[in-house]
């Protein structure tokens, strides 16, 4: 098991329980990938390491596994916003129109006015970020809350991406704020570090860290199951896949920075995209001093932790040739968010891990080769 994340933690476990004997190998100093938590030691704050995590879902099997190994806390990611020299709060609703317009609208009222005098309903078939925000929004939610945004998000243009990015009307006409739709929302009592241990220890799982997996080490295993970049593998030799990667800027404040855990900076002026305060990710705990993260995005380099794939046409015909590689490639099946180049969230990536190591299982039984991906990256 090549890295000790979500993906390669609950494969693990599946395949332990199953009776089969699991190294798990990770770069990293530490298990968790990039969901490790960390307890900040002069704070006594839980702090995201890699940037905030909450977890939701709608997968009940999913929600009662993770809640087996470690209970979970009631927890409604409520995101607010600077923009304009105001607070505002996200996703746009009924509160964040009112504000934004000086109004006080009801429901019908704000969707009509949305509707018909800021959505510019010319644009028939958007085919990028900007039109299907200027579709939906029009031209003055969207330069205050998606374009400045996204441009330092993705160091492009919103016209560069494609509208498939913002899927559904991204506004409510309610008050309410709960940033997911999903049915059940938490986070780890004591972080996602302590859950991910407790889901490695069995007794037919080794962890061994600060090792860096080479091909050559496969021929030490039955099977490699690889959670770590996909043209990492291959040593890049068909190029690098695009990614963007973050750059975090820790400060401390006596006391309560900002009142909530992330506020995001919309304006393009602002050089970060947000600003997570750790503590408020804990609402249970009592921490007097509070540790916050500064976010950076920028293009992922040589070296960089690569957190989200960029998965434009260049980069998926790039893909394209690295997933013909990989199938050419007998004994090793490739997983996760970094495996199959998509960004995943955590509860996909645990359904994703139990079925592989199911489909794994299933494929022995019957004498079959397991196959390079149970997740199509395509
Ligand atoms: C900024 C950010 C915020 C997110 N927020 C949320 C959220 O709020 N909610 C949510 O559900 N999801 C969130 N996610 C997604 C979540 O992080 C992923 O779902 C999860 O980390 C995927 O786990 P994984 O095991 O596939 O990958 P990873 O966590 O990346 O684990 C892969 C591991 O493989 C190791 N590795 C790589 N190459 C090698 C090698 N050659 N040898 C040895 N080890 C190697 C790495 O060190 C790493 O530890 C967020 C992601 C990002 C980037």
């Amino acid at each position: 098991m090549v890295g000790a994340g979500l993906s390669g933690a609950v494969i693990g476990r599946c395949l332990a329980e199953a009776g089969h004997e699991i190294d798990v190998i990770d770069s990293r100093n530490h298990i968790g990938g990039n969901c490790q938590t960390r307890r900040d030691e002069e704070t006594g704050v839980l702090v995201h390491v890699y940037g905030p995590h909450i977890f939701h879902t709608d997968d009940e099997e999913v929600w009662n596994y993770v809640n087996s190994f470690e209970p979970f806390k009631p927890y409604k990611n409520r995101v607010k916003t600077t923009a304009r020299g105001q607070v505002f709060s996200l996703p746009i609703n009924l509160h964040t129109i009112n504000q934004f317009f000086g109004r006080t609208m009801r429901p019908d009222e704000a969707r009509r006015f949305i509707q018909e005098e800021q959505a510019d309903t010319s644009i028939e078939d958007p085919k990028t970020f900007e039109e299907q925000a200027l579709r939906f929004v029009g031209r003055d939610l969207y330069e205050a809350f998606f374009k400045g945004y996204t441009l330092k998000q993705w160091g492009c243009h919103p016209s560069e991406l494609p509208a498939s990015i913002l899927k559904r009307l991204p506004v409510r006409f309610n008050y309410d704020d709960n940033y997911f739709f999903h049915k059940f929302q938490g986070m780890p009592e004591n972080g996602y570090t302590a859950l991910i241990e407790k889901i490695l220890d069995h007794p037919g799982i080794t962890v061994q860290l600060e090792t860096d997996f080479k091909q050559d080490m496969a021929a030490h295993y039955d099977h490699v199951f690889y959670s770590g970049p996909l043209d990492g593998f291959f040593d890049y030799e068909l190029g690098r896949l695009g990614y963007r990667t973050l750059d975090f800027e820790e400060f401390r404040y006596d006391g309560d920075y900002q009142g909530c855990a992330v506020m995001n900076y919309g304006e393009e002026e602002v050089p970060f995209t947000r600003i997570t305060e750790h503590k408020h990710f804990a609402p249970w705990e009592c921490h007097e001093g509070s540790v916050c993260y500064r976010e950076y995005s920028r293009a992922c380099e040589p070296g960089d932790v690569p957190y989200y794939p960029i998965r434009l046409v260049k980069e998926k015909a790039l893909l394209s040739d690295y997933v013909e590689l990989a199938e050419k490639t007998a004994g090793v099946t490739f997983v996760g968010r970094l495996g199959t180049y998509r960004y995943l969230d955590m509860d996909v990536t645990i359904r994703e891990a139990l079925d592989t190591a199911r489909g794994f299982i299933d494929r022995l039984e019957r004498g079959e080769a397991p196959p390079a991906f149970f997740s199509a990256p395509v």
